[in-house]
């Protein structure tokens, strides 16, 4: 009764409530032409809202809120901040890699996935980036597992330093005897994001991994064939995104352990359009395994040997047929950076992805959506949405139209701030 009653005098003194302003943003950019990175065309005539750190709305230019800060972005593109899903930050000394690190997120790269090093150093510049410490891309690193084969390289000697190799919690050797339990949990616990499998590993000792993952919720990536494991018994292993396109020729040869020869593969003997390649692909895009394909790395890069003239026509026929048939592409450099070069590599990654036949969007949608897919962080970040980070890059011209756009960069915002503001020649 007196709950009805209090309820009565509450409808009679109802009145329409005033109209309350919106509340104020933080940042508001003004009538871009907004491409989302999901592979829908650009539309003219939008505001980003942005809140603290992440994106409040996406709203009609001119139904904006009032915010401390406004963008004037008529005339400009935005696209989500670029991800390059394979990078090595460890093993340089600080100042030159925070140095370089600056350089890349000023070069719209706002997330960078790290595939293996000394997780000590990465962990370290992973904690400066998130508190602002310095200007960074956010950090996301891999904890690496291999068969004891691969534990008398230079290289994860040099990142296990202290501990006898292959006993390092994020460089761990791997064998049919290890307590995988413990191994996995010790990875979790160095911070890793993400378990690679590198080399040296058979297709029972990957499924044993892969379930162990699974049970204590860790991703795993690994490169598209661990010798002699093959790629089919990586993705059967539960294995999320695949590094080097070249190396899933391997499908088509008889198991291997002589991982040094990875890039050299039967080029010749297993055909692009095959019944190996076309199956492979098709379990790729059903188990939505993500194809990280490091085109430039083996075309131009350091990786580029003899066999290139046969190697890169083969892998940029791989490389368009996974996107063709619905394969998640992510795009990855496996060299963020490059000494003499002023800007991150992911721009010439995306252009030998054009050159590889895909279309400039699509190639956009590998570093934005489609890495953020590979590397399990899509909830958060890749695309220009309503609750996604606020990782903004703003060009002057459409990178849909010519991929060499995705250089012609006027602001870099990362998580709500504003990181880099082009000179802007001849005024606007
Ligand atoms: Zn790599």
């Amino acid at each position: 009764m007196r709950v009805a009653l209090t309820l009565s005098l509450l409808a009679l003194g109802a009145v329409q409530p005033p109209p309350v302003a919106a509340p104020r943003a933080a940042m508001v950019i003004r009538g871009v032409s907004l491409i989302d990175g999901t592979g829908t065309p650009a539309r003219p005539g939008i505001s980003i809202v942005v809140r603290e750190s992440r994106i409040a709305a996406i709203v009609a230019a001119g139904a904006e809120p009032p915010a401390d800060l406004v963008v004037n972005g008529e005339g400009l593109f935005a696209i989500p901040g670029l991800i390059d899903a394979h990078v090595h930050l460890s093993g340089m000394p600080w100042a030159q890699r925070t140095e370089q690190l600056a350089r890349v997120v000023r070069g719209g790269v706002t997330t960078v996935f790290d595939m293996a090093g000394d997780v000590r150093d990465t962990s370290h510049l992973s904690r400066a980036a998130l508190t602002g410490e310095i200007d960074s891309p956010a950090i996301e690193y891999a904890s690496l597992m291999a068969g004891p084969a691969f534990f008398t390289d230079p290289r994860v000697i040099a990142s296990s330093r202290g501990y006898r190799p292959g006993e390092a919690p994020w460089n761990r050797e791997v064998t049919a005897d290890t307590d995988l339990v413990r191994a996995i949990a010790e990875a979790k616990g160095a911070g890793a994001h993400a378990i690679k499998l590198y080399a040296a590993l058979d297709a029972a000792t990957v499924a044993r991994v892969g379930t162990e993952a699974a049970r204590q919720n860790i991703r795993l990536v690994a490169h598209a064939t661990t010798f002699p494991a093959k790629p089919s018994d990586l993705i059967a292993a539960g294995v999320k995104l695949l590094a080097h396109t070249p190396y899933l020729v391997w499908e088509g040869s008889a198991p291997s352990d002589d991982f040094p020869k990875r890039a050299r593969g039967d080029f010749a003997g297993v055909p692009p359009d095959g019944e190996v390649m076309t199956r492979l692909l098709q379990s790729m895009k059903d188990r939505g395994v993500a194809l990280n394909p490091t085109l430039w790395i083996f075309a131009e890069g350091p990786a580029k040997d003899d066999l290139a003239p046969v190697r890169t026509p083969w892998m940029n026929a791989v490389t368009r047929r996974a996107q063709a048939m619905g394969v998640i592409l992510s795009a990855g450099t496996d060299s963020m950076i490059q000494g003499g070069d002023a800007w991150p590599m992911l721009h010439r990654e995306l252009e030998a992805e054009v050159a590889a036949g895909l279309t400039p969007m699509e190639a956009l949608v590998s570093a934005t959506s489609g890495a953020a897919r590979g590397l399990g962080i899509d909830g958060s970040r890749g695309t220009l949405a309503a609750g996604q980070a606020a990782d903004i890059v703003l060009t002057d011209a459409d990178p849909a139209a010519d991929i060499r756009n995705t250089r012609r960069i006027r602001v870099v915002i990362k998580d709500g701030r504003l990181v880099h503001q082009a000179q802007i020649a001849g005024g606007r």
